[in-house]
């Protein structure tokens, strides 16, 4: 039966300045990505925090997808925003600006009807307050959370605190260098794992991502797409639809998580195809199925991968 997904994170207001131009005023946050990707899996419920800004209409959008807003916080002040300026080749970007508002006093409420939710995605924020989560959750199945590179060099006590209370770590392959201290990626990965969590997830951007749990290693494209569009929130999508997954079949097996993979990367890459959520929020339980297809004949070599009958 479908389980639920809990999202925790940050719900924003991006300022995006693209090669193509400018786009203010763009609905984004980590939050907002992971629990839009969620919802076209499974029931979603989000805790995060907005101002006296935040258009109700967007609350009705959340709603629409069938997520449940009932940990959405409406605080006095403004909403937390964000500004990047992306390179012309789309690969690197630069924070321009950092508006906490209302954000900065976030202490993350799980609601009562909440606290059962068996997957639990921590998205990146401070490490204690992620933590916070996690001691307000009722035995939860599967908890996943992500951080970045500011976390890792500024609350590594934190961090620490928090690897050994979570299963499964979702950072990209810079943030793995600087939290394990090694450059190789295997040997980042198997250092990691030694400080708490039981499987590791390393982003790679268009070069797909890299799970690692007791079974070894396990890899998932990224799908080449020739337009794309705006990067932002790639990874909390991501995140979502592979938590989406996994609530949805209520498996967390090492097959299950394998497969979930693919859907994740799925998201992944519909979320680089418009600006902000605006992708992510049209997409069709059709829409995905297509594009696992894609992924199928991706990584379909029609037949046996085995060097004996070679010979
Ligand atoms: P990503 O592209 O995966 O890094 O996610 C982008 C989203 O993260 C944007 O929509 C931002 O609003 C949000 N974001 C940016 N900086 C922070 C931060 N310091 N804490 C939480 N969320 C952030």
């Amino acid at each position: 039966m479908k389980q639920e997904v809990l999202v925790v994170g940050s719900v924003a207001f991006d300022d995006l300045e693209m090669p193509t131009g400018s786009f203010p005023d763009v609905l984004g946050g980590a939050a907002t990505y992971s629990s839009l990707a969620a919802s076209l899996f499974t029931h979603t419920r989000l805790v995060g925090v907005v101002g006296t800004d935040f258009d109700e209409a967007n609350v009705k959008m959340l709603q629409a997808h069938g997520i449940d807003t009932a940990g959405l916080e409406r605080a006095n002040g403004r909403t937390f925003r964000w500004k990047g300026r992306y390179a012309p080749d789309l690969m690197s970007r630069t924070t321009l600006d950092t508006q906490l508002n209302v954000f900065a006093d976030f202490r993350p409420k799980i609601p009562a009807a909440f606290k059962s939710s068996p997957y639990v995605l921590c998205g990146n924020i401070h490490p204690r307050l992620q933590l916070e989560v996690v001691e307000q959750v009722e035995r939860p199945k599967l908890v996943a959370a992500d951080t970045m590179n500011f976390w890792i060099s500024g609350e590594p006590k934190a961090l620490a605190d928090l690897l050994r209370k979570i299963d499964l770590l979702i950072i990209n392959d810079e943030e793995a260098r600087e939290l394990s201290g090694h450059h190789n990626i295997a040997r980042a990965a198997a250092e990691i794992l030694r400080r708490g969590p039981k499987q590791l997830i390393i982003k790679r951007g268009d070069c797909g991502a890299l799970l690692f749990d007791s079974h070894g290693a396990f890899f998932v494209p990224a799908y080449p797409l020739e337009d794309v569009v705006d990067p932002t929130g790639a990874g909390d999508s991501f995140a979502g639809g592979l938590m989406g997954y996994l609530a949805r079949h209520d498996d967390t097996s090492a097959h299950a998580m394998r497969r979930a993979l693919f859907f994740a990367s799925a998201l992944g890459s519909f979320c680089v195809e418009g600006i902000g959520t605006t992708r992510v929020a049209k997409l069709t339980p059709a829409d995905v199925a297509r594009r696992i297809e894609q992924f199928r004949a991706l990584v379909d070599y029609g037949g046996k991968l085995d060097f004996a009958h070679e010979a």
